[in-house]
């Protein structure tokens, strides 16, 4: 089976259209949660979502927060308010919709979580010293993970010893050898590893790897849309550096 890995779309319709135009064939598609949240198009961004074929997909803290399943006190003042200006722009079929995803969901064959395995809600996982618990909450060879929007790999060795690498765009990473996995492809729609490009992952269980793509998109007209839409301009300027 070959997936397509999107997480972090966060309502940027120009990267996930980019993305789903760049995309090779695959068979089914795992989004990783982060819908919603920060970018000016969150009703347009759950339909296209929602209706690709052989979809899993998972709710975020942003997609929480707009539904008020958390308390979005606990943002930032810019997320914060982008959060409340999704909150009023959700139709209700697209509310429904969110309201019935989950933030963590595990398969025999691999676990997916938005931030991480102990907490699919809110935990940012950057650290080794994070690895241990992690890998001990899930029980596959390999998770899925988004949150921070940067693409990130946690190798657990069979000694039990945990590595993080930070992938180049394009790097494709092999599956085998005995390890355990916790891969971040990145963020679609708002990147903050210093590249603009969209981000995204595919994973071929076949081929045993997972490879890690960027593509460019239209960010200026994303931009436009955002001061626009009356959000928080630092949240359009900053698509331009990826942070
Ligand atoms: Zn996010």
């Amino acid at each position: 089976m070959r997936y397509l890995v999107l997480t972090d779309v966060h309502a940027n319709l120009e990267a996930l259209e980019a993305v789903l135009a760049d995309a090779p064939q695959h068979d089914a598609v795992l989004f990783l949660g982060d819908l919603v949240g920060y970018g000016p198009d969150p009703n347009a961004c759950v339909q296209r979502v929602r209706a690709l074929p052989g979809l899993t997909a998972l709710a975020g803290n942003h997609d929480w927060a707009a539904l008020r399943k958390v308390n979005p006190a606990a943002f930032n003042a810019f997320a914060r308010q982008a959060v409340e200006w999704t909150d009023r722009e959700l139709d209700s079929d697209a509310r429904a919709w969110l309201s019935s995803l989950e933030p963590r969901q595990d398969s025999d064959v691999m676990a997916l979580a938005h931030g991480s395995p102990t907490d699919p809600i809110w935990e940012y996982l950057e650290d080794s010293s994070q690895g241990p618990p992690n890998f001990r909450a899930f029980g596959a060879p390999v998770c899925l993970v988004g949150h921070t929007h940067v693409p990130r790999v946690f190798i657990e060795r069979p000694d039990g010893s945990v590595d993080v690498t930070m992938p180049e765009a394009g790097e494709v990473l092999s599956l085998d050898g005995g390890n355990r996995f916790i891969i971040n492809p990145g963020g679609v729609g708002q990147p903050r590893n210093g590249d603009p490009r969209a981000a995204y992952g595919i994973l071929d269980t076949d081929a045993q790897t997972f490879t890690f793509r960027r593509v460019p998109y239209e960010l200026a007209a994303t931009e436009v849309k955002i001061r626009e839409a009356g959000l928080p301009a630092a949240l359009g300027n900053r698509l331009r550096f990826g942070i």
